[in-house]
């Protein structure tokens, strides 16, 4: 039963409460007996409470802290073995009414070059999507009542689960990263197919909020902060958070998301499905001197494995915004889900010969602009499985049902083979000669790994079938 009450009362994100974490955990930091405790419980991957987590954040001995790097990546494997799910994003609009003060799509940004995608142009851009071998999309668009209304999204959306490609591809799955709205909007969504909702909170931290956001609808923090409570309200459990880091101090965002996890936890019986790590990045008439929080790497680096030990059972994902060498790194502590290829451009995957770049639309520069086929190679090199798996929600294996299935270690049995399956087709349908022989050796190692027999078995057969030609396999 859907609630329609909306909910938007975002007294959770207590600055008090906050505040004293961050005192307290300085403290906590320098005894070594305290922080041992705190690292012995994440071993129990039933995760930490944010004032657990603050406390690994602040630690600054050397050997407590390759520990915790050290049980980052245990945690990750434990849940999810060593499957990387892959995705492209597809901004369809960049019409923005909003004055983020941070993104090249505000409003009065006058030199950015507006676009929004015919429905022709939707169709062309699928094609190309699915030629660089991906099946699930994070849909992105600005917001904009009179440009790209809900409808528009929703058409969107319809014309992209229906568009296949000449192989008879299609967009398995469609995640949409839109403005805030309403429980009524989110229930279409979720009737319209949606995998997972994802909204940035941007920050936590209210009186940078209201710096940041001087103009628009998203100027209400409240409203904001409390959209993905609406959207579980709405029906879609599988819903996404993320903070853009380099707004305000990162100690202060991510003991605020834990609590945001906590409080949905507590209301749904169901924490967020993924918590994102974008930082901030330049972009078109953004100056990045104005914003003296930015993050160093190795800042970065401990924020992810401090999130990972702290919500085992959430996926995590990094973008493009981030270094071929980052993201090698970050995929270590933690990181479940990279983008590959992307484009932040309107438009910018199909690219007509003799058309410019559509790099005059696009929200802000990305730093690994590898092809998938490059990503993949490195994934593989590294010890890794890429995923191209969308099986979950399709089987309705969404929100606590998938998050009991991750409680008890079963998902892994479910990831293992069906990244497999999928890597199989990727490397029938678009690899490189190069690719292909390095991902066939992957696939054949890990299958001796996967431990029940009947589902050994069973991964050999659909192996066989899709490599005969089938297509769309899981488990
Ligand atoms: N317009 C919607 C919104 O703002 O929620 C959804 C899509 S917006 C295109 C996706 C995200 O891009 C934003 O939530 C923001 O965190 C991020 N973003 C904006 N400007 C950025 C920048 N300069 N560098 C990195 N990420 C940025
Ligand atoms: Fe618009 Fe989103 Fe960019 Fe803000 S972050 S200006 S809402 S596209």
């Amino acid at each position: 039963m859907i609630d329609m009450k909306q909910f938007h009362d975002a007294a959770f994100i207590d600055d008090a409460e906050i505040r004293s974490t961050l005192e307290e955990a300085k403290n906590l930091a320098k005894d070594k007996n305290a922080v041992r405790k705190i690292l012995d419980k994440a071993r129990e991957y039933h995760g930490l409470t944010h004032r657990e987590a603050a406390v690994l954040l602040e630690l600054d001995d050397p050997d407590l802290e390759k520990e915790l790097y050290r049980l980052a990546k245990e945690v990750k494997e434990k849940i999810y073995g060593r499957r990387v799910v892959l995705f492209a994003p597809l901004y369809v609009s960049n019409h923005c009414v909003n004055g983020c003060t941070y993104c090249g799509f505000h409003a009065d940004n006058k030199s950015m070059c507006r676009k929004k995608l015919s429905m022709e142009e939707i169709d062309q851009e699928a094609d190309a999507i699915l030629a660089l071998g991906h099946k699930r999309i994070a849909m992105e668009s600005g917001e904009d009542p009179v440009n790209s209304p809900l409808e528009y999204i929703i058409d969107s959306m319809r014309r992209i689960y229906a568009y296949k490609n000449a192989k008879g591809d299609s967009i398995r799955r469609i995640n949409v990263n839109i403005a805030a709205t309403t429980v009524e909007e989110y229930a279409k969504l979720k009737a319209e197919g949606i995998g997972t909702y994802i909204l940035f909170q941007e920050t936590f931290h209210r009186p940078t909020y209201e710096k940041m956001h001087p103009t628009g609808p998203k100027s209400n923090y409240e409203w904001h902060t409390t959209a993905l409570h609406r959207a579980q309200q709405g029906g879609i459990d599988d819903v996404g958070t993320g903070v853009l880091y380099g707004l305000y101090d990162h100690k202060y965002e991510m003991t605020a998301q834990l609590m945001m996890a906590e409080h949905m936890e507590a209301m749904f019986g169901v924490g967020p499905h993924t918590i994102s790590v974008p930082r901030l990045r330049e972009a078109e008439g953004v100056d990045l001197k104005k914003f003296p929080h930015l993050m160093t790497d190795t800042q970065f680096l401990r924020l992810i494995a401090v999130i990972r030990v702290s919500t085992p059972y959430t996926g995590m994902i990094l973008s493009t915004r981030e270094t071929a060498e980052t993201r090698a790194k970050a995929l270590e502590l933690g990181i479940s889900q990279v983008s590959a290829g992307s484009c932040t451009g309107i438009g910018g995957y199909h690219k007509e010969i003799g058309q410019p770049d559509r790099a005059d639309t696009a929200q802000f520069k990305i730093s690994d602009d590898r092809s998938p086929d490059e990503v993949l190679t490195w994934l593989c090199e590294d010890g890794y499985i890429p995923s191209y798996c969308t099986a979950c929600y399709r089987q309705g294996r969404t929100g606590d049902r998938f998050m009991s299935l991750a409680k008890s270690g079963q998902i892994r049995n479910i990831c293992q083979p069906n990244a497999l399956l999928t890597f199989q087709e990727y490397l029938r349908d678009y690899a490189s000669d190069h690719l292909k022989e390095l991902g066939e050796k992957v696939i054949a190692k890990e299958i001796e790994e996967i431990p029940s027999d009947k589902v050994k078995e069973l991964t050999i057969e659909r192996l066989e079938k899709i490599k005969d030609g089938a297509s769309d396999l899981y488990l």
